[in-house]
């Protein structure tokens, strides 16, 4: 079951790229293997899936010492300060950065294990009560700050788009996100990048492709539905 979703899901974010004239090779499919067991995610392995995104610390933890040494792990769900120290030297990327203090967090612990991290900054872009994440008009006041960051390395954004019945909904979400990316990256700050575009999801990441989409984080549409 495992292969003929991944292939499925293959085909449609290549279908996605052809329709509007992007390399398959510029989007990067993350395996969102959050609740599912170690063998599943040793199938994946085994099936040439080398990223994984896992939204809480101890999951992260504990998976990372049981898969091979050659999975990038990605850490999409919100991180609290105090458990920063466990996942700088996990995480090969950390999705959820949603305030400045976490960022601070992060920069400090890279610091002291000599390290760069991969991050990128979460915005709130439906203006979701439940959400975190930075509020469009938070971000660049932010990212004015970015180059005391010394062990940081801000490389895009991310959203999490609302849970909507027609995908199509979220387009506007998507785009919006992508406007902001296009700002930020025209203020030419050190340290600040805005190559990556983490979003879509299972139900909704043909259409974040079509909006520019670089990281798609799929979970249910590969590994089945959680409990
Ligand atoms: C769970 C999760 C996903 C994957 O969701 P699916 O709908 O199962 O594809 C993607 N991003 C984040 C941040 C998640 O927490």
């Amino acid at each position: 079951m495992l292969k003929e979703n991944l292939e499925q899901v293959e085909q449609r974010i290549l279908a996605a790229c052809e329709r509007c004239g992007r390399r398959r090779e510029d989007v990067t499919l993350i395996a969102v293997s959050k609740t599912k067991p170690v063998e599943l995610l040793m199938e994946a392995y085994d099936l040439g899936v080398r990223i994984f995104g896992e939204n809480k610390v101890q999951e992260i933890m504990d998976k990372y010492d049981r898969l091979p040494r050659d999975v990038q792990w990605h850490m999409i769900g919100h991180l609290q300060r105090n458990k920063v120290k466990y996942v700088v030297g996990k995480a090969d990327w950390i999705h959820s950065v949603d305030s400045p203090r976490l960022a601070e967090a992060i920069d400090r612990e890279a610091a002291k294990k000599n390290l760069t991290v991969n991050i990128l900054l979460e915005v709130n872009v439906a203006g979701e009560e439940s959400k975190f994440g930075f509020r469009p008009e938070e971000v660049l006041p932010f990212i004015e700050h970015v180059p005391s960051f010394s062990h940081l390395s801000v490389r895009g954004l991310m959203t999490i788009a609302p849970f909507v019945e027609n995908p199509e909904e979220n387009r506007v979400h998507f785009e919006r996100l992508r406007k902001l990316s296009v700002d930020i990256a025209a203020k030419k700050v050190d340290n600040v990048h805005m190559g990556v575009l983490s979003m879509g999801m299972t139900n909704d990441y043909e259409v974040a492709i079509e909006e520019g989409a670089t990281m798609v984080r799929v979970g249910t549409g590969l590994f089945g539905a959680r409990n």
